[in-house]
């Protein structure tokens, strides 16, 4: 990618589009279209298309999609079948037809199946049912996926899929309803470290297993493979290392110096049983994570604390 090519990073705001940004920034790209909801509805197909064909960006990492954890998921399905499949099928045909020259697509680690053997090769997408707490997310990635495929294979776009494991990291989502467990755990021993409350809750059974990557190690893994990835096949991007819901909430208790007790609320869903991506693909292309978990709670339980004070 020339460090003057027009780049498109839609989802600016969020947890991964204002990584990517830092990181482009960083690696000197100096000609980012960036456009915030009020400015750019991707909802709407007309308004999508016609930016395409007015900017014509080369390049486009599409990272705007409508996530949360898995509260939200289990309880807005409809909002997230809705959003994901309009906003990526809006974004990917505007590529196409404006002659893109390559698309990033952002899925996710839960298109694959809630059963799926550990860890997870890209090789076993599509062997089974996903979770049934994010089907229709998991439905949407998928779609997107297949979408970048079949433009692809009939018109030999180069549309690029990537599988990233659960991300953290500055400007998460920490509302304790609809966020992922990372944010919502800094969020819960934080506020109860404050206000010495004697117990925090945490939910299900902490049993189930979740790998965490820092959001900064996915901007880098996705320029990456922006620069030297063009192949049509899903490709993971993890750290290889996972942790139980138990051992994280015991981490993030010590980080946050709080000495109260955790109380496992188990009328709350578990979700998946375990979540980690077999990343042996992208390490054998050169590319391996570089935030380990103690420092990534250590990182953003400071970036939350510097923001909310
Ligand atoms: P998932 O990876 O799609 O299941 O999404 P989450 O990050 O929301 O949840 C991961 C696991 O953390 C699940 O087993 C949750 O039940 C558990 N968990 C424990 N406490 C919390 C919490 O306060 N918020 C969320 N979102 N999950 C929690």
């Amino acid at each position: 990618m020339d460090r003057n090519a027009k780049i498109f990073v839609a989802g600016h705001r969020g947890l991964v589009g204002s990584a990517l940004v830092r990181k482009l920034e960083l690696d000197g790209y100096k000609n980012l279209l960036l456009k915030n909801r009020a400015e750019l509805d991707l909802l709407d197909f007309h308004k999508v298309h016609h930016f395409f064909e007015k900017e014509k960006p080369e390049y486009v990492l599409l990272a705007a999609a409508k996530v949360g954890g898995i509260f939200a998921n289990n309880t807005l399905g409809a909002d997230f079948i809705y959003e994901n499949l309009t906003i990526q099928n809006n974004v990917v045909k505007s590529a196409h037809d404006t002659g893109v020259s390559k698309l990033l697509f952002l899925g996710s680690s839960c298109i694959y199946p809630r059963n799926c053997p550990q860890p997870m090769k890209e090789e076993y997408f599509l062997s089974g049912k996903p979770e049934p707490t994010n089907t229709p997310y998991a439905a949407a990635k998928i779609a997107g996926i297949l979408m970048c495929q079949a433009f692809h294979k009939q018109y030999n776009d180069n549309f690029i899929s990537v599988m990233p494991t659960n991300l953290y990291g500055p400007n998460d989502n920490f509302d304790l309803k609809t966020s992922h467990v990372f944010p919502a755990l800094i969020r819960k021993f934080y506020e109860a470290k404050l206000n010495s409350e004697p117990t925090v809750t945490v939910w299900g059974t902490g049993a189930p297993k979740r790998e965490f990557m820092h959001v900064d190690d996915l901007a880098s893994a996705c320029v990456f493979l922006m620069k030297s990835y063009d192949s049509p096949e899903i490709i993971n991007i993890g750290t290889g290392v996972d942790v139980s819901i138990k051992d994280f909430a015991e981490m993030v208790k010590e980080t946050v110096g709080y000495n109260g007790e955790i109380v496992w609320d188990t009328s709350k869903p578990d979700g998946t049983p375990q979540k980690l991506l077999d990343v042996s693909k992208i390490n054998a292309l050169g590319w391996n994570a570089s935030i380990d978990l103690s420092t990534g709670i250590k990182k953003t339980y400071e970036w939350y604390t510097a923001k909310t004070r």
